[in-house]
């Protein structure tokens, strides 16, 4: 998706206000009749008529009649939200070029006032796994709409709050920079994800640092669950970076063993295919840690020392809930079963993780300022007395 932030830098304090009232009625409704928007923005002089007009022709919001006059938010409206926050607030104040499109996410370059580079990932989930969530209908109660941003809110804040817990607990992860809306802040990893990566040096040693993330992860109580070669990153002194959290779980999940294996397998076969790594035949236990492996290296999760809790209580006091986790793992399970399916070594050019086509300036480091110093009045009077609002806040 293009990310036309010059359209942001012109935005008005009044179509910021819309904006948020659009944002703000979409608790409560799919589609936010147009005369909830007039209530809750309350411009004078009925200006919130020509403002949406202006916000509809920038994409930023769409226009549904089909029941009542009303509109709901884009994922681009969404993204002018979270920025604009993260703008005034001084995260970031240049916005670069897109570095990845993930299957549920975008992710650009944002750079400081003193000219670090940071990743900016934008959550979408939904984007390409309509199948799955329609089948789910129950789940999202027929507000689909709004629970894209809804879910897509709560990957953000889970992506965050791990990469903070696993960066305090030493693993390697990028530094969980900040977290609004659907949009997480984080340092820009050096390095390619591994799934671009032809030749190693040492291939044998990465192999064994990437399981033994897996490993050490299971005894800190968590399992990744995507962990492949599109979410570990390499840099040229073939250091290793993991990302991409929201669809971890708990080593006491039902399907944890499950999951703990197809991770390692991921792991396996990558390696056998790419770097032509044998593991027939290896007696267990070689690697002279606690975890006991079978005859072909593979570790053994139940021989696994497992530290439960970390994921409740260190999550739970960084701002994600247990029932914020149970809401996320409903919508992401079934996504995670669907992705292994599709097997592949992945060439590295396609799927998740490929630099954009669609990004002309892939080489060169070009930033848009953003001077975004107009901040729009705070909205007070928007209650809709709508039960799902607490729900959704
Ligand atoms: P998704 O959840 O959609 O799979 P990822 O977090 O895996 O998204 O990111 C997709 C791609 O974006 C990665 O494969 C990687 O190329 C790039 N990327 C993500 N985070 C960073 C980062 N912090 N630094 C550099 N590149 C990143
Ligand atoms: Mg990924």
């Amino acid at each position: 998706m293009k990310l036309d932030v010059d359209v942001l830098r012109y935005l008005s304090k009044d179509d910021f206000r819309v904006l948020t009232a659009v944002e703000m009625g979409m608790r409560n409704h799919e589609i936010v009749p147009s005369e909830l928007i007039h209530r809750i923005a309350s411009l004078k002089h009925g200006g919130t008529y020509k403002v949406l007009k202006n916000l509809l022709k920038h994409k930023l919001l769409h226009h549904d009649s089909s029941k009542y006059d009303g509109f709901r938010l884009t994922y681009l409206g969404y993204d002018f939200l979270a920025i604009k926050t993260m703008v005034n607030r001084g995260v970031f104040s240049s916005v670069g070029r897109q570095i990845g499109v993930g299957k549920e996410s975008d992710i650009f370059e944002v750079a400081t006032d003193d000219g670090t580079v940071l990743a900016m990932k934008l959550h979408r989930l939904g984007r390409t796994s309509f199948r799955a969530v329609k089948s789910k209908r129950d789940y999202l109660r027929h507000r689909s709409s709004f629970n894209w941003l809804y879910l897509s809110r709560l990957a953000a804040l889970k992506e965050f709050a791990f990469m903070k817990a696993l960066e305090e607990h030493g693993f390697p992860v990028p530094n969980a920079v900040d977290c609004n809306r659907h949009c997480v802040i984080m340092s820009l990893v050096q390095g390619y994800p591994l799934v671009q990566v032809k030749e190693l040096q040492n291939p044998d040693t990465v192999f064994e640092t990437i399981l033994g993330l897996v490993v050490r992860l299971a005894e800190h109580g968590l399992i990744h669950c995507d962990f492949n070669e599109f979410n570990i990153m390499i840099d040229d002194n073939e250091n290793v970076t993991m990302i991409d959290f929201p669809q971890m779980v708990s080593v006491s999940h039902r399907n944890a063993q499950m999951y703990f294996d197809r991770d390692v397998e991921c792991i396996f076969k990558f390696f056998s295919r790419r770097f032509n790594l044998s593991f027939e035949e290896q007696p267990g236990e070689s690697d002279g840690s606690d975890v006991d492996s079978d005859e072909t290296g593979r570790p053994r999760f139940s021989s696994i020392k497992k530290v439960t809790g970390f994921l409740d209580k260190e999550l739970a006091a960084s701002g994600f809930s247990r029932k914020d986790q149970d809401d996320i793992e409903k919508f992401t399970e079934g996504d995670v079963e669907k992705d292994l399916d599709s097997d592949g070594e992945g060439t590295g050019d396609e799927g998740e993780g490929r630099i954009p086509e669609a990004s002309p300036d892939a080489n060169i480091k070009h930033f848009d300022s953003l001077c975004l110093v107009e901040q729009h009045e705070p909205i007070v009077n928007c209650d809709d007395g709508g039960e799902e609002e607490k729900q959704h806040q």
